[in-house]
């Protein structure tokens, strides 16, 4: 401890200490460092983090605790008035921060840069959380770009400039106070994981970010081209909860994976151009604020959703009668993650099979997914309900059996999420109701009983979907 004026540094999505633009800002400023969390629920509203979020961010900033010596200080409130407040009773010499997209965040960031400058606190803000700099990508004629391959190819590789280099860790630096135990534990209680066990295979915090990063280095990276379609096959990275939580930067996952690798060869260009649609994601959310609850093609705002509970409570239970479907329904409330191709199957089966709103299901991702994400949910959402900027066109329906049988060719993800049906021949697992009778008997399966007949004929909902959309 030194008797000199601590920085602020308030930590939200930046949960880690290396490559931490403001962390390191604050450290070369030479003044002890106050580490600050503040849960302001009530300024999230509608968006404040979903259970599996919660579960998350308390190991996640009881990680972040450890690796300060305990040092990090978490207040519950309205940030407007903690942070500033706080910074003038410290007498701060300044406060840092990395800045994020959510447009509630970015008001409040207003907010509070005001109140701090009209105090004489100096403000510094940084970019922590994206390789480029969405204020600065625009097309030729001034305008934000609406379509992903443009925005990446020419608007970030092309022209934007080139992502710096990862800041290393920090060496030891002075902290100011260590906090006993605050109520963190207490305010994030939350239910999940709901299913014992469901919750093994994370490891919250930046060692585990880490870990999960070199994991994917050895193992899936070289598949990644061809696997990454196939929820049965362990080659993407699961590195999203560590990616929103911003206990690891998209800057240092982009340096490990050009390491001794060209940008052209095809698992590191095809996982590169992922990253970028997290990117593509937070500048649309910039650009269009509106993105959670307003349809981007306006058009959306006269189509004629059904109002089914029933059926959307069988969506979120995993009791579609399509295995593929409930498979990954169940993945979601076991594990808290959905791999990529089966989130575009099972959100495409409720906007399109149940023609249900996608705000239902962009609420239930939100309270499920330990990645939830305010700009790559309400994108994606929006690119599958066709509503979106650059968005799937609305007669791409996904067929679940095909995928199914396309993406999980033995059915082993099927399997091993929806077990009542596991005996099934792989031809019938995912299509039980095609199976003749003795098949079903030997496998033990009896239909409606133990797993239930499909909800919803495909070809009918199918074509009630098109008819929907010609009304428009
Ligand atoms: P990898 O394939 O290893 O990709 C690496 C990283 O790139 C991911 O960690 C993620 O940060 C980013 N990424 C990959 N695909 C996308 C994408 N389509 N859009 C934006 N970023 C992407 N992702 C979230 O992080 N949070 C969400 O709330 C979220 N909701 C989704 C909702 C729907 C309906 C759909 C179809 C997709 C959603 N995604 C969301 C995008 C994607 O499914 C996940 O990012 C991905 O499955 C995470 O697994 P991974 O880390 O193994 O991905």
């Amino acid at each position: 401890m030194t008797d000199k004026r601590p920085a602020l540094v308030w930590f939200r999505q930046d949960l880690r200490l290396a490559d931490n633009p403001a962390l390191h800002a604050a450290i070369d400023s030479g003044a002890p460092i106050f580490a600050l969390y503040v849960h302001d629920d009530e300024a999230a509203g509608s968006w404040k983090p979903g259970s599996a979020s919660r579960w998350w961010l308390g190991r996640s900033l009881a990680a972040l605790r450890e690796s300060l010596d305990g040092a990090l200080h978490v207040r519950s409130g309205d940030a407007r008035e903690i942070v500033p407040a706080l910074a003038m009773e410290l007498d701060a010499s300044g406060v840092f921060w990395n800045r994020c997209v959510e447009p509630w965040r970015m008001a409040g960031d207003d907010a509070i840069k005001n109140t701090l400058q009209s105090a004489d606190i100096e403000v510094r803000t940084f970019n922590g959380a994206y390789l480029y700099d969405a204020n600065t990508i625009r097309k030729q004629d001034g305008t934000p770009y609406r379509v992903f391959t443009p925005f990446w190819r020419k608007g970030c590789l092309e022209n934007g400039r080139p992502p710096r280099k990862p800041l290393p860790a920090p060496g030891r630096f002075d902290l100011h106070g260590a906090d006993p135990g605050q109520d963190e534990e207490q305010h994030l209680r939350t239910p999940f994981p709901r299913v014992e066990g469901g919750a093994d295979e994370w490891q919250p915090g930046e060692a585990g970010a880490r870990q999960q990063l070199e994991a994917f280095l050895e193992s899936g990276l070289a598949h990644y081209d061809e696997g990454r379609d196939r929820p049965d096959m362990r080659c993407v990275s699961r590195l999203s909860p560590h990616l929103h939580f911003g206990e690891i930067s998209p800057h240092q996952v982009r340096a490990a994976v050009l390491d001794g690798r060209g940008p052209k060869d095809p698992g590191v260009d095809r996982f590169l151009s992922e990253i970028g649609w997290r990117e593509f994601s937070a500048y649309l959310l910039l650009h269009e604020p509106g993105l959670p609850t307003d349809n981007l093609q306006k058009k959306f705002d006269r189509f004629p959703w059904r109002d089914d509970p029933e059926a959307r409570d069988a969506w979120q239970r995993g009791a579609t009668g399509y295995p593929i479907v409930d498979a990954g329904m169940r993945e979601l409330r076991r594990t808290g993650y959905m791999h990529n191709r089966v989130r575009m199957i099972v959100a495409s089966f409720l906007v399109k099979n149940l023609l249900q709103h996608w705000h239902h299901g962009a609420a239930w991702f939100w309270d499920n997914l330990l990645d939830a994400d305010l700009a790559n949910n309400s994108a994606s959402w929006q690119w599958v309900a066709g509503s979106g900027a650059d968005a799937a066109p609305y007669f791409r329906i996904f067929n679940p059996v095909t995928q199914g049988r396309k993406f999980d060719p033995q059915g082993d993800y099927v399997r091993r999420y929806v077990p009542e049906i596991a005996q099934l021949p792989d031809k019938f697992v995912q299509s039980p109701w095609e199976a003749p009778a003795d098949e079903l008997a030997a496998a033990g399966v009896e239909l409606g009983s133990d797993y239930p007949e499909p909800i919803v004929d495909l070809k009918a909902s199918r074509e009630r979907a098109l008819e929907a959309f010609r009304s428009l």
